[in-house]
């Protein structure tokens, strides 16, 4: 396969085991979330794939529309592990900000907005996340190279045998992912939400009911 993303290099604010103060990533759509992942799984089994989540989830947007050109756009966590990061995305041309930003407590949550194409993204296969979401440090994320669903063109996987396995559910998804792609990204992010609901509950959030 020939993959298209693009590979930076991000300083840490604080050293990682395993990786060191910096590395090269890539950075993953994950249905509506962004991170910054390792573009090859890591030998070491305790590396962690995904470097820094970025997205955060407030609750007057949780999923912001797409920029004028369809460009994704999210709610950025920039405090804690996150500090300097955006500074970083922003100089090498990868987000910016659209000046738009929620109070969350005693934090803003700017809305930035991608600028790489979606060439240039890695994306996560929709039968693993939904097996194992997000939090899995050994999460498929592959290049826009591979399967993706010919007809709404939203929804990514390893190969063939992964994009049958998840049909029963996308089947349902696919319609509402043609008219619009927020909200067909929407649905796979809230029934990720749904079982993680206690982990949510515990943290504040309330699941999203679409
Ligand atoms: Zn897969
Ligand atoms: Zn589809």
């Amino acid at each position: 396969m020939t993959s298209t993303f693009k590979i930076f290099n991000i300083k840490f604010p604080q050293a990682i085991p395993s990786l060191g103060s910096s590395a090269d990533v890539a950075l993953a759509s994950l249905y509506g979330n962004f991170a910054l992942v390792l573009p090859t799984k890591p030998d070491d089994s305790f590396c962690p794939r995904i470097i820094y989540t970025l997205s955060t989830i407030v609750h007057e947007d949780p999923f912001p529309a797409p920029g004028q050109n369809g460009q994704p756009r999210f709610s950025m966590k920039t405090y804690s592990e996150n500090v300097g990061v955006l500074e970083q995305l922003e100089a090498l041309g990868i987000l910016r900000q659209t000046g738009i930003s929620y109070k969350q407590g005693f934090v803003d949550i700017p809305v930035v907005e991608v600028i790489l194409k979606e060439n240039e993204l890695v994306y996560a296969c929709a039968a693993h996340y939904e097996d194992n979401g997000m939090m899995d440090c050994q999460l498929e994320v592959i290049g826009i190279k591979h399967q993706r669903c010919g007809k709404c063109k939203q929804v990514y996987y390893c190969d063939q045998e992964c994009q049958k396995r998840h049909w029963p559910v996308h089947k349902k998804d696919c319609p509402i992912a043609q008219r619009s792609p927020t909200d067909g990204l929407a649905l796979i992010e809230n029934r990720r939400r749904a079982g993680f609901s206690s982990f949510l509950s515990n943290a504040g959030f309330q699941t999203l009911n679409l």
